[in-house]
């Protein structure tokens, strides 16, 4: 992992003290003296992460951290406040003027990088998520929103009291599964998804990182972000937690702060990671779907059809296809306009769909003709299904828009079907369309199969 972090702080050992550490990690880091050189920097530059200390001259802390939030162009900055471990009330500062998290002086080692690859991690997903909402808008594609701020835990806990005191502390930002059997919670974990799992080490006689290795060794669990809860001094537990892919800790005893604060930047990871998911499912939706019928495309037949006659001919099954043409459709457009013949397109691929199986392939070829895969269908029964669809068009005038006038349609078919001992996409479409053209020829408004 590797990001660009900022060192805010007036004090030039505690810069260099965090400097070295950061190195040693191999990060990129900037230094400032001050919150008017911290402002300047991250106006220049690209920035990952801040570290930011509160006491300084001139401006202090919280107000960098007002300042960053509040412009758009460094507002998606995580902030992590350095604060004094007899200043609590700090923290609630911090949090109101933005921050995303805290570090407490003196800051130790492991504190540092949870703090830091915690947040650079988020901030890597939720970069990318705004470039694909910008290129998405560039595209005039849907922009889908920001990702929700509310989320749902899971809490592992041997404790009712602190499960009471945890939920509470959350309510804001997340519904809460309590439970006190590691084993129930992680059947819960595997069977709902979850944001967030926080386990608590604080059970009588059970190890909690057994839970935590199992969570990242179950298939459905493995991603889920974990965050420890440990007793004070016990960072060799932590320490193994990390290890084990645990993604962040808190120490007892838990101050709702932090919690609310390393809960919610899982919580936010998490719903940029299936945002992003989604986006790409639905990218590759768009480029194989036809914007106007909703059907597939054409590149979508192409690459499908092959893997279809493929599977049919090592199964030793059959298989048909049907193309149809609308017949004089070329009038409907110079007659009532371009409008008008995309709606009876719409109508038309409408009915297509409605008239055929849910196995079967639709798909747009191209202007107004349509292609219809059929697995598993003999010649006989895809010119009985050819045949429904052409009464199912004929037998119901199509609608216009903006009017009360109905539109008599007709449709020319032609259907193919695979030969068993080999066969190719192009021969068999090759076929379908003489069929076509056959029927055409005939005087449309007709099935006609090619012969086998
Ligand atoms: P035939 O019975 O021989 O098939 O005659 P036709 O008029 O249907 O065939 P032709 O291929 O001459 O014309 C097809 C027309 O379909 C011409 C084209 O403008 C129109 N067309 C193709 N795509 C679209 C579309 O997306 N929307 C509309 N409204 N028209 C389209
Ligand atoms: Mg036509
Ligand atoms: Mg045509």
């Amino acid at each position: 992992m590797t990001a660009r972090i900022l060192v805010v702080d007036d004090i030039p050992a505690n810069v260099k003290l965090l400097e070295a550490r950061l190195v040693a990690e191999y990060f990129d880091v900037l230094t400032a003296a001050d919150g008017y050189e911290a402002l300047a920097i991250c106006e220049k530059q690209s920035v990952d992460l801040i570290l930011l200390d509160i006491m300084m001259p001139g401006i202090d802390g919280f107000e960098v951290c007002e300042r960053l939030k509040s412009n758009p162009r460094t507002a998606h900055i995580p902030v992590v406040m350095v604060t004094a471990l007899d200043q609590p009330s700090d923290r609630v500062r911090g949090l109101k003027a933005g921050a995303d998290d805290f570090l407490t002086k003196p800051v130790n080692d492991l504190q540092l990088m949870s703090r830091v690859k915690s947040l650079v991690r988020l901030k890597n997903v939720s970069d990318e998520l705004r470039l694909r909402a910008e290129t998405a808008h560039s595209f005039g594609l849907p922009v889908t929103d920001r990702p929700d701020e509310f989320g749902n835990v899971l809490l592992v806990d041997g404790r009712g009291s602190s499960q009471e005191r945890m939920t509470r502390a959350l309510k804001p930002v997340a519904e809460v599964t309590a439970m006190s059997d590691p084993q129930a919670a992680l059947f819960e974990a595997a069977e709902n998804s979850f944001d967030l799992v926080i386990v608590n080490s604080n059970f009588d006689d059970y190890d909690p990182l057994r839970l935590c290795s199992q969570l990242r060794s179950l298939e459905r669990t493995r991603y889920i972000p974990i965050l420890l809860v440990a007793e004070q001094g016990h960072e060799e537990l932590v320490v193994r937690a990390l290890d084990l892919g645990v993604t962040d800790y808190l120490m007892r005893p838990v101050d709702p702060n932090e919690l609310v604060a390393r809960s919610l930047t899982q919580i936010r990871r998490k719903h940029c990671n299936d945002q992003l998911r989604a986006s790409v499912k639905q990218t590759i939706e768009l480029a194989v779907t036809d914007g106007l019928t909703g059907l597939h495309n054409r590149r979508y037949l192409d690459n499908h059809l092959k893997l279809l006659i493929d599977r049919a001919l090592a199964r030793g099954r059959t298989l048909s296809i049907c193309i149809t043409d609308i017949d004089r459709f070329k009038t409907v457009n110079d007659t009532h306009g371009h409008d008008a013949g995309d709606e009876v397109l719409r109508e038309f691929a409408h009915r297509v769909r409605a008239t055929v199986r849910g196995a079967d392939l639709a798909c747009r070829f191209g202007g107004e003709e349509f292609v219809v895969v059929m697995p598993d269908t003999p010649a006989d029964a895809a010119a009985a299904i050819a045949e429904r669809l052409r009464t199912i068009v004929e037998g119901r005038p199509f609608p216009l828009p903006n009017s009360d006038m109905l539109l008599s349609i007709t449709a020319s078919l032609g259907i193919a079907t695979l030969n068993p001992a080999g066969d190719t996409p192009e021969a068999l479409l090759k076929r379908a369309d003489m069929a076509l053209y056959q029927a055409k020829n005939n005087g449309r408004n007709q099935v006609v199969a090619a012969a086998a």
